[in-house]
């Protein structure tokens, strides 16, 4: 019999699973129905969450995804048209619900002004001019910061200032998806309040390199949550006594600064990898894309060395979090090195 150590998973930060204390701090959580009335540790996330993120009000949703729509839901007609990066959560990895339930036209924004980001310009030539009334209307911009699919990828405050100014001139709403706005947050060293200046509505989640086993927020002003509220009852997202859940949240909002350690091994990671021939991002927070020649066989090398990873954005991507050790980071390294496990 062979004995086999479990694989080294650089799948993505959300295998992190909560540890003694936040699983402490589950159990022992105060709870009510959160759809009757407002489970008191929800309502101290989403107060707290609302804090962190510099805006007036929070709502709790089970996912990330759901954040998402139900903004997108709230923010569209039928027939507007809404911008969003290249390679996007909201156009590549929610299966068409912008459009189909949302009922958004999507429209892609290249990445001319830095990984994750269009330039201002090309923001501006997108939305184009007011037309009559058989012409798209576009009403939404959706940014995304850390930017997944271009390699967790950060959007500096002054970037992120100058779109929110051309967005805003025309007349948009603004969602800022930050599942990873911590992480962004983190390099940068700024509060997450800092990255969400003059958008309307922000998600973020928790079980991104938190250790949060689920949970997301979506925040915006007073009236938009209360509209939120109903939309995320009208998606099934009611959830009743959801405080065993946002204990592990507001566990997850006190280990931010620690999303620092991911950081430094992520470029631990690329440097290995460039270091080894391979071709790979330079990264700002947590996620290594490296080009290589055949995805699946790559993926399937890395599996044979117990090594698993994603295709991402026509690359392969790692994603480190607090479940791996710098010390596992080496031993991905060594393994990659040796072609031995
Ligand atoms: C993971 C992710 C989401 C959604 O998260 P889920 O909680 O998995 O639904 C949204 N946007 C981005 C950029 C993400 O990486």
């Amino acid at each position: 019999m062979t004995f086999t150590l479990p694989p080294l998973d650089f799948r993505s930060d959300t295998v992190t699973r909560p540890d003694e204390t936040m699983r402490a701090a589950m159990a022992s959580a105060e709870v009510g129905d959160n759809v009757l009335e407002r489970d008191p540790t929800v309502q101290a996330l989403e107060e707290r969450a609302a804090h962190v993120l510099g805006m007036p009000a929070a709502l709790w949703v089970p996912s990330g995804t759901m954040a998402n729509l139900v903004a997108l839901s709230l923010h569209l007609q039928r027939g507007d048209r809404f911008l969003a990066t290249r390679g996007a959560h909201v156009l590549s990895n929610e299966l068409g619900s912008a459009a189909w339930l949302a009922g958004g036209m999507p429209d892609v924004l290249e990445h001319d002004g830095g990984p994750g980001r269009p330039s201002p310009d090309t923001l501006a030539a997108a939305i184009g001019q007011p037309g009559p009334y058989f012409t798209l209307r576009t009403s939404l911009l959706c940014l995304e910061n850390t930017h997944n699919a271009a390699g967790g990828a950060v959007t500096p405050p002054d970037e992120h200032a100058q779109l929110l100014s051309v967005a805003k001139e025309a007349g948009l709403t603004v969602h800022l998806d930050g599942a990873r706005l911590w992480q962004a947050a983190v390099a940068l060293e700024v509060p997450p309040a800092a990255l969400t200046v003059g958008v309307d509505t922000v998600s973020a989640c928790f079980s991104k390199g938190l250790g949060a086993p689920v949970g997301s927020v979506v925040a915006g002003s007073v009236a938009f949550v209360e509209r939120a509220r109903r939309m995320r009852q009208m998606l099934g997202g009611g959830v009743r006594q959801g405080g065993v859940l946002a204990a592990a949240c507001l566990v997850a909002l006190d280990r931010i600064p620690e999303l620092a350690d991911s950081h430094e091994n992520a470029q631990r990671l690329a440097e290995g990898l460039t270091e080894y021939g391979w071709a790979t991002n330079v990264p700002d927070t947590n996620i290594v894309l490296a080009q290589v020649p055949d995805i699946p066989t790559a993926l399937a090398w890395l599996d044979s060395l117990g090594i698993r990873a994603v295709p991402m954005a026509g690359k392969v991507r790692f994603v480190t979090h607090r479940d791996l050790s710098a010390t596992d980071v080496e031993e991905a390294l060594r393994r990659i090195k040796t072609g031995a496990r």
